[in-house]
């Protein structure tokens, strides 16, 4: 190739690469447009190059650039740097013909033709780019924001927020954690996660993390897991932890949600007590309820009992009395002093039946009420009590019983009523001979005994014991026995009392600030105590 030709080839390459640029390229001779490719000609919306011809940049332009600088100033300006330095790239403002402004990139260059300088002229429209540039702080604005409001809610979070690699290595750990678990953060970060969870969940853990690095699946990710971790002073307690990942571009995270159970295992624990003890006390106050009626109902039946005992108690000296006196009347006319004396002695012995009866229903009566004064004073416990033996006598040589004085050991005296305390020492004589086989043995005792007071304290008492060895009493019956009208279930058919004799023995005791109670003896028989004060 000759190099006319080539010259024209190259011409050919120069116009094809001017009139195909995607850039907008003019010509400018320091003062006007003298050409302008097809890009720039449609981006000033010009129907064809004429229209660029001979205008002047800043006719091209806004009045007013976007730094509040003239156009017609600015362009000057920029033309002069282009024009010393051979090169200069700028924002500019133009205003299309339509009268539309756009922004773009101007690049000047000082291209030197027939020793005439002309500026090459470069535009690129960056309303996008800005556009896009915008968009993109805004974005950055937004994501900073967020990570403030995210940063926020995870350090003011009540609850623990604590970050690993897919390792296991701590990345974050949120100030709640850090108090929970009595780590700084430069402590914790960068340590395996191990060091706050005990085994055998240390061992779990490390399993799901083999498991998530074997096969890319993690089998606690979602779930809620009641388990226990570890503080720093070795503590361990429990908390509820929820794991969730977090996918970054290179990396996977995760996340977990740890709540402290310490307080609420406590509760649970606290009201388990508590619904244990309310079972028990249920269970107690049901047990009563049904012994109190029990107690009721047996107090009842003892009433109808006793109401049955009474009337044909009271109706048979009655009836005795009545009978013998219409005898004696019959019989007065035929004079016969012995037949009449005899009736007389009936009347008598019926007479003094229903007295006794009376009298100690009047008794029981007084003791309730509280009305009964008693006389103290000091007595021989002992002399008193072999009185009352004395009164048995033909009872006992009836029975040929034994009465063995057992070896007391000193001071027999003590301060109360003789003929109460004397009326207590009769009803258990007369039980224990009542009750004793002919030929057996009553024993009776004295001894020193301290009667609890309040607190450890104790009052000094002198302590009596009967004993029989009779048909005893059985050892459920030992406190009922003592009730009003409650007979022993061992007695009850033959022994024809009133089941009144030891609640009066009870209530005298008890007005002496004493105590009686009744227990069963090694050889069967029955053994009554009473203790009073000194
Ligand atoms: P009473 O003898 O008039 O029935 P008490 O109140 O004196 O009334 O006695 C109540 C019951 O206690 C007696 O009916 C009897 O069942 C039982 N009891 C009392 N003393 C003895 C005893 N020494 N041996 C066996 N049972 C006794």
């Amino acid at each position: 190739m000759n190099s006319i030709n080539l010259i024209t080839a190259q011409t050919e390459i120069f116009k094809k690469a001017f009139e195909n640029s995607e850039d907008g390229i003019l010509l400018l001779d320091g003062i006007h447009f003298i050409d302008c490719n097809p890009t720039a000609q449609k981006m000033l919306r010009a129907n064809n190059a004429t229209e660029i011809f001979n205008t002047q940049p800043a006719e091209l332009s806004p009045e007013k650039q976007p730094d509040g600088k003239l156009s017609s100033e600015k362009a000057q300006e920029m033309i002069s740097i282009a024009q010393n330095n051979g090169f200069h790239r700028f924002e500019w403002m133009h205003r299309r013909l339509n009268g539309e402004s756009f922004l773009c990139e101007v690049t000047l260059t000082v291209l030197e033709i027939d020793e005439n300088l002309v500026l090459h002229t470069v535009l690129r429209e960056i309303n996008k780019l800005k556009q896009h540039q915008q968009k993109l702080e805004e974005s950055i604005y937004l994501i900073g924001q967020k990570q403030q409001q995210l940063n926020s809610i995870i350090n003011t979070a009540l609850d623990c927020i604590v970050t690993i690699d897919k390792k296991g290595i701590i990345q974050s750990f949120n100030p709640a954690a850090c108090k929970l678990f009595g780590y700084t953060e430069q402590e914790i970060i960068g340590k395996n996660i191990s060091n706050i969870v005990p085994s055998p969940h240390k061992e779990q853990h490390d399993q799901y993390l083999h498991d998530f690095q074997q096969t890319g699946r993690v089998n606690i990710l979602g779930t809620v897991l009641d388990v226990s971790a570890i503080k720093k002073n070795g503590l361990e307690f429990p908390i509820r932890l929820s794991v969730n990942p977090i996918h970054s571009k290179n990396e996977i995270l995760f996340c977990g949600f740890i709540h402290d159970l310490s307080l609420q295992k406590q509760l649970e624990i606290d009201l388990l007590q508590h619904n244990e003890l309310l079972e028990m006390e249920i269970k107690l106050k049901t047990e009563e309820f049904i012994k109190a009626k029990e107690i009721a109902e047996q107090a009842n039946r003892a009433k109808s009992l006793f109401l049955a005992n009474m009337s044909h108690e009271l109706r048979t000296p009655l009836h005795g009395i009545l009978s013998f006196a219409r005898l004696g009347l019959k019989n007065v006319a035929k004079g016969d002093l012995d037949k009449l004396a005899r009736y007389f002695d009936r009347v008598n012995i019926s007479g003094e039946r229903l007295l006794f009866l009376l009298n100690d229903l009047l008794d029981l009566a007084k003791l309730e009420a509280g009305q009964l004064k008693l006389e103290i004073q000091q007595y021989d416990l002992k002399k008193i009590t072999e009185n009352c033996v004395a009164e048995f006598e033909a009872n006992i040589l009836e029975k040929q019983l034994n009465i063995h004085w057992q070896k007391s050991d000193g001071n027999t005296l003590a301060n109360f009523d003789k003929q109460r305390i004397s009326q207590v020492i009769t009803n258990l004589l007369s039980n224990a001979i009542k009750f004793t086989e002919i030929g057996n043995s009553i024993f009776i005792n004295f001894s020193s005994y301290k009667i609890p007071h309040s607190g450890n304290q104790y009052i000094p008492g002198l302590l009596c014991s009967i004993r029989d060895q009779g048909l005893g009493i059985p050892t459920d019956e030992l406190e009922t026995v003592f009730d009003k009208f409650i007979q022993s279930s061992k007695t009850k058919s033959n022994a024809g009392g009133t089941g009144l004799g030891l609640a009066i023995c009870q209530e005298i005791i008890m007005v002496h600030k004493g105590k009686i109670w009744a227990e069963q003896s090694e050889d069967q028989g029955a053994v009554f105590n009473f203790v009073i004060p000194l």
